[in-house]
């Protein structure tokens, strides 16, 4: 492991400068394929934290009188700009995080749009009129920015979910704090070159990096008018209480156990693949990482002997610059004990393990092979929990409605899918599965960045949901305005247009 005194502290955006905090606190940052520390993160203090708050507050006046046209061409020049580098992006997406560089592409494919639907702003800023709403009232409803709005955001999405919220917030008029997770704050600062050299003034996107001190800070300072927070749910729970009780709009993501349900009818050799692409895409770290199936009746034995035979295949290795893998590590060595730790959880819960993936890989990265437990009961902790690794839990159930039920008692509800030829079976799992994102034969059900990002129960806290129009609303606030000109009637302001002249 290389000494972490070698490496760059990374640094911190603070209006037009690039910062090196002399900060008391750092992380490490590791290349997950090597185990090696490739940088430190400096954890800011509460003092350096509201610096960058208020530099953004002061950027805020002449930013959002800047035309909504000229703030939109901002978008049409970074777009251009994240084409230009977008392989270099996504190496450094497999860097920092460990997905494979296929992984890495498609995430930043996932994150240009979030920039070409932030383009489109002037249409999607329009307001709405009505004349004559009473005797000689006209009304309209306007949008307005909301003020300095922060994003503090994920290890697993380094490059998208910064940009889930950075180009709407500044199109519509905000200017922004991100807090990337100090675990992969390399993708962030790259957005952050990119987008000054994209033509955006200093101080309209700034970056602090830090823990719990910092985003603290964030909560509760009050230039701070709006959060959006991408985590696991303990801590989207947490941020969700503490910045709205601090008077601030907050929307909030946070975990998942997302469910996968197979029926019989389903085609099998598909299923298995979609199943694996699932839960062992990104090594399990997705959100949307279908981390239990449900099989239905005859689909059970197909299914786990499919899925031992198919994961077994993988090649999993180091993904830093090496295209012949189909799975990376995960982001941690301790994460690795703590997925693994999944594995004796569940047998000692009663499940089997028919596909184990802790195996000895060659060199020192963060590897772990993909999992299969089997025989997995509701209540069972692996049937429960968010593992947020490549274990994926096969639970064997009679019916279809024994399957939704154990989709009504899961505490989270982001995504859940259904493999069937069945349109009935389909339309009943549609109407009433309880989780917000749906699949209908489609492994991965994340919507893209017109449609709204829509987790149901401990998976959101909030109301307006990342992407989409709702972002649009989250980012602004309506103004209403009725208007009244009555006419005049004194002798010094004759209306001339009424003379007939
Ligand atoms: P995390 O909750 O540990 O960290 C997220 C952010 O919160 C980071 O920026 C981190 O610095 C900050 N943070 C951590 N502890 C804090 C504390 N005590 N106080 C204040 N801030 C704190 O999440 P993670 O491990 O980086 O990411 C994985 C999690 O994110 C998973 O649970 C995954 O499901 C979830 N996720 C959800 C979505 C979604 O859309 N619902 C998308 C991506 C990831």
């Amino acid at each position: 492991m290389s000494s972490a005194a070698a490496v760059d502290v990374v640094p911190v955006l603070c209006g037009e400068r690039w910062q090196t905090l002399d900060a008391a606190r750092h992380t490490d940052v590791y290349n997950p394929s090597t185990g090696q520390v490739i940088a430190r993160t400096p954890l800011a203090t509460a003092d350096e934290t509201a610096q960058v708050v208020e530099t953004a507050a002061a950027a805020l006046p002449s930013w959002s009188d800047t035309p909504v046209v000229e703030r939109a061409r901002v978008m049409f020049r970074y777009r251009m700009l994240m084409e230009e580098h977008f392989e270099q992006l996504t190496a450094l997406v497999t860097r920092e995080h460990g997905k494979t560089l296929a992984e890495a592409r498609a995430e930043v494919n996932r994150g240009v749009e979030m920039v070409e639907f932030a383009a489109g702003i002037p249409s999607l800023l329009m307001g709405q009129s009505l004349p004559n709403i009473a005797a000689g009232v006209d009304a309209e409803v306007v949008k307005h920015p909301v003020g300095v709005c922060v994003g503090i955001t994920p290890y697993n999405f380094p490059n998208m979910v910064p940009l889930w919220m950075f180009p709407v917030a500044i199109t519509c008029g905000n200017t922004f704090v991100l807090k990337p997770s100090e675990k992969v704050p390399l993708s962030a600062v790259r957005l952050g070159e990119l987008l000054l050299e994209a033509g955006l003034p200093p101080g309209v996107f700034n970056i602090v990096h830090g823990d719990k001190e910092c985003v603290d800070t964030l909560l509760a300072h009050p230039k701070v008018a709006a959060v959006s927070f991408v985590g696991s749910t303990p801590i989207a729970k947490y941020i969700y209480e503490t910045g709205t009780a601090n008077g601030k709009r907050v929307q909030s993501a946070g975990g998942a156990k997302n469910h996968l349900i197979v029926m019989p009818d389903a085609d099998m050799d598909q299923t298995v693949r979609q199943l694996a692409a699932s839960a062992y895409g990104c090594a399990g770290q997705r959100c949307m990482a279908g981390s239990l199936t449900v099989a239905v009746g005859g689909a059970a034995d197909p299914v786990v002997e499919g899925l031992v035979d198919y994961a077994g295949s993988l090649r999993v290795g180091p993904s830093d610059g090496n295209e012949e893998v189909d799975m990376g590590p995960v982001i941690r060595d301790e994460h690795r004990k703590r997925v693994a730790e999944y594995l004796d959880i569940a047998t000692g819960e009663g499940a089997t393990v028919p596909l184990d993936g802790r195996r000895d890989f060659a060199g020192s990265g963060f590897l772990l092979g993909p999992s299969v437990v089997d025989q997995v009961k509701p209540g069972m902790r692996v049937a429960t929990e968010e593992i947020f690794g490549p274990v994926l839990s096969v639970a064997r159930v009679d019916t279809l409605d024994e399957a939704l039920a154990m989709g009504a008692g899961c505490e989270f509800g982001n995504g859940a899918v259904i493999f069937t030829r069945s349109g009935y079976a389909a339309r009943e799992f549609k109407q009433h599965f309880n989780a917000g994102m749906i699949g209908v034969n489609v492994g991965v059900p994340a919507p893209m960045a017109w449609l709204p990002f829509t987790g149901w129960n401990r998976s959101f806290f909030g109301d307006l949901h990342i992407q989409g129009t709702e972002s649009i609303q989250f980012y602004t606030r309506q103004k209403v305005t009725l208007t009244r000109w009555p006419q005049e009637h004194d002798s010094h302001h004759d209306p001339v247009w009424k003379s007939g002249q």
